[in-house]
């Protein structure tokens, strides 16, 4: 574990934070819990700040976390309290000889006569024999232990370990929680930081990973295509043939449609922030092209757009051909721009095209 990683401040997760504080200060905390949510959303800063309150040598402290001062807390946050072992993926797997290694340890007393804290990170790559391991240490866990599962997956772990957790849910922070910590934090402008903010879901481990100036030159291609493409109301064939180049480029892997049709939904939630704002002069675009959209989309439009952005996303599972799918949203979105009579009306894929 980094240093600076449990010194990290948290940002958000107030409910899960009083939740576990409360368990710490009325000495009620189950045996195993399971801390769902986004990758890079904060669950393992929360789990390492909350197993040093649980060990730290002071009464329970108000805020969340320890004292922060304690010969506990110090161990704890130079990375190295004996008492919290840490298990991720050993390759792309969890094995059952981490596991294994996890239960001797628990076999043996704790350093500081506290809890023995197991935290296992993105649990669901346990692969089968680790998780039926893990299985029986959570059907008689030793005393004095806990248990702290971390998954952006729950789903894909076994339905039996998951019912023996106590569950605790981390959700993405709201653009006004993230968007004033990056302009503090990393010196970023408001419109780095917003369209950061938005690219990474609210999850501030994502967005940290992010470079902004790489992210703000993706942003401008796009936004410079679909203005080419969509809003563009002279030179038709040249438009069209920008359509059809980006959507050809943008289909080439899953990946990048994936990632296309996710800068295309931030592009229409502008639209719609900015028709709806009842001050849009004070309202930022994330897409410079938004602003015209804007004046040309009927709201009723956007709100089809977006559920046939939706399908699009979802027939891309199937098969169908991404190039065409992108093709068809891009031109019912040109047409909704352009105020043209519909020439196509996109309905969820139900064959391959
Ligand atoms: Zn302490």
């Amino acid at each position: 574990m980094m240093t600076t990683e449990i010194s990290t401040p948290i940002i958000g997760h107030e409910q899960a934070q009083r939740l576990l504080t409360a368990a710490v200060r009325t000495q009620r905390l189950a045996h195993a819990y399971l801390f769902t949510g986004p990758d890079g959303i904060g669950k393992r800063l929360v789990a390492t700040r909350w197993a040093m309150a649980i060990n730290c040598e002071m009464p329970p402290q108000k805020d969340f976390g320890g004292c922060g001062r304690c010969r506990a807390c110090a161990m704890a946050l130079a990375g190295s309290h004996p008492d919290l072992i840490i298990i991720e993926p050993d390759g792309l797997f969890i094995k059952i000889e981490q596991i294994r290694a996890v239960q001797v340890s628990l076999g043996f007393a704790s350093w500081s006569g506290a809890r023995k804290i197991i935290l296992i990170d993105r649990a669901d790559r346990l692969n089968q024999e680790a998780a039926n391991c893990l299985l029986k240490t959570l059907e008689e866990p030793p005393p004095a232990s806990l248990l702290i599962l971390l998954s952006a997956s729950p789903n894909d772990l076994l339905p039996t370990l998951r019912s023996r957790c106590h569950l605790v849910r981390f959700f993405p922070l709201d653009e006004d929680q993230l968007t004033p910590w990056l302009i503090a934090e990393q010196s970023w402008s408001k419109e780095e930081a917003a369209l950061v903010g938005a690219v990474a879901g609210g999850c501030i481990g994502k967005a940290l990973a992010v470079d902004p100036s790489a992210l703000r030159e993706e942003r401008d291609l796009i936004d410079q295509w679909v203005s080419d493409s969509c809003l563009a109301r002279t030179g038709p064939d040249q438009a069209l043939f920008r359509l059809t180049e980006g959507a050809e480029a943008a289909a080439q892997t899953p990946e990048q449609f994936e990632r296309t049709l996710r800068w295309l939904l931030l592009w229409l939630q502008d639209v719609v922030r900015l028709i709806v704002s009842t001050n849009p002069a004070g309202a930022l675009p994330r897409f410079p092209s938004a602003q015209r959209a804007a004046r040309q989309l009927p709201i009723s439009a956007c709100s089809q757009l977006a559920v046939q952005l939706h399908w699009t996303w979802r027939a891309s599972f199937r098969n169908i051909n991404r190039h065409l799918l992108l093709e068809q949203w891009l031109i019912a979105l040109r047409e909704a721009c352009l105020g043209a009579p519909r020439r196509s009306q996109l309905q969820e894929p139900t064959a391959p095209l």
